[in-house]
């Protein structure tokens, strides 16, 4: 007796409908049955043909991205859609030569192969500064101009912003800021944790109703979720309308160890003016300026930034960060209807100078954010070579 493998019952090898396919008999209750199966050859052509013209993909990335790390599932979706591919001592492996057509790849369900699966969903994307004299924040101070206007204008009543702490150097101090000054205080990057929700909450119980929320895409996650969650608190009863500002972030670290690490290079704490990281390099600015490679702070990386795949903040209503831009501005995604409306709108109000990412920025953060993406997948190599979590 054998399976059917289109309607899965079990029919008779004797009486039953048969193709060969990948010289393997298969049998069928029916002819439509036998016909479902034969016309998937036919479909594995029409989507070679469509992605001809498209990028070249062959087995070796397929091979390289998903089975190399260890996370293929042997579902068999990339040996059933090419014929020169089989499964060998438990993995999928060439047995003849590839052609590049990207089909296997394509089908994997572990492959990120779409724009929205590696940023979530954009309806626009600039490239801007600040136009504001006093903003110097890092990147074209786009997020602090973006808070300006929405205070000035009365859309906001107050902002959640990390500002560096007075007693101790680059120890990120989250507060809740109602006044101009106090914006300006939020701008530069700080790489160490920031406990935002608590401010959060305590501008909710002092009365704010319209607040700006400034974060990487694990504390917008957190006010996504309690505005959504059946039980989260700002969708039962504390309730407000909040504009999400999500940064781009690809790592925090530990603050001790930060510290020990740049004085241990001869900077005291107190002495750096900036910290960025740029292209795999941590840079720091003082007097002078030093970079080291960012894999010298792998140990310090915080736990959660080791499994965390968001890049780009995916759930705010815009999201900024320096990826893509050049030196001086700030990539902006407009996510949301409200997010694309308020960022166009300080733009025509001289806050903010902004024109449309060209295709070659945009690449650059589907990029980044795929290795972000890709990370989960290398937990387990991390974990054997002992280098995180
Ligand atoms: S020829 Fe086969 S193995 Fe090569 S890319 Fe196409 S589907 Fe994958
Ligand atoms: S399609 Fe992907 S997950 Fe499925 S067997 Fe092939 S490589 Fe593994
Ligand atoms: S890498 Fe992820 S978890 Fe870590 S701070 Fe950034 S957004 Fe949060």
């Amino acid at each position: 007796m054998a399976i059917d493998p289109i309607c899965k019952t079990t029919v008779d090898e004797k009486t039953a409908f048969k193709s060969v396919y990948k010289n393997k008999d298969y049998y069928f209750c029916s002819e439509n049955c036998k016909q479902k199966f034969d016309e998937l050859d036919k479909s594995v052509i029409r989507v070679r043909r469509s992605l001809k013209d498209k990028e070249r993909i062959s087995f070796a990335k397929l091979r390289r991205e998903i089975i190399e790390p260890g996370i293929c599932t042997l579902c068999g979706a990339c040996v059933a859609s090419c014929e020169v591919l089989s499964v060998v001592n438990g993995k999928p492996a060439l047995k003849g030569p590839c052609t590049a057509c990207g089909v296997c790849y394509n089908q994997c369900p572990r492959t990120i192969t779409t724009e929205s699966n590696l940023i979530g969903s954009v309806r626009d994307v600039f490239t801007a500064k600040s136009l504001l004299s006093e903003v110097k924040g890092q990147d074209g101070g786009v997020v602090t101009s973006m808070l300006l206007y929405a205070l000035e204008e009365g859309l906001i009543d107050s902002a959640i912003v990390t500002v560096k702490s007075d007693e101790e150097p680059w120890k990120p101090v989250p507060i809740v800021a109602q006044t101009r000054e106090d914006i300006l205080r939020g701008s530069g990057s700080i790489y160490v944790h920031s406990l935002t929700m608590e401010s959060l909450m305590s501008a909710i119980k002092r009365g704010s109703r319209s607040i700006g929320f400034v974060g990487p895409s694990c504390n917008i996650d957190a006010v996504h979720k309690m505005q959504n969650s059946p039980y989260g608190l700002l969708h039962m009863f504390m309730r407000a309308n909040i504009l999400k500002l999500g940064l781009f972030c690809m790592d925090t670290f530990d603050y001790p160890g930060l510290k020990t690490f740049i004085e241990q290079k001869g900077f005291p704490l107190s002495s750096i003016r900036e910290m960025k990281i740029r292209k795999g390099k941590f840079i720091i600015r003082s007097e002078t300026e030093a970079t080291f490679p960012l894999s010298e702070l792998d140990h310090l990386r915080s736990g959660s930034c080791t499994v965390c795949t968001d890049l780009t903040a995916e759930k705010s209503d815009l999201s900024f960060g320096s990826v893509g831009s050049n030196e001086g501005y700030t990539t902006v995604l407009a996510r949301t209807g409200l997010g694309l409306e308020l960022f166009q709108d300080a733009a025509d109000r001289g806050y903010i100078k902004m024109e449309t990412l060209e295709r070659q920025g945009l690449d650059r953060v589907l990029h980044q954010a795929k290795a972000k993406k890709v990370q989960m997948y290398m937990i387990k190599k991390r974990i054997e070579t002992g280098k995180g979590l």
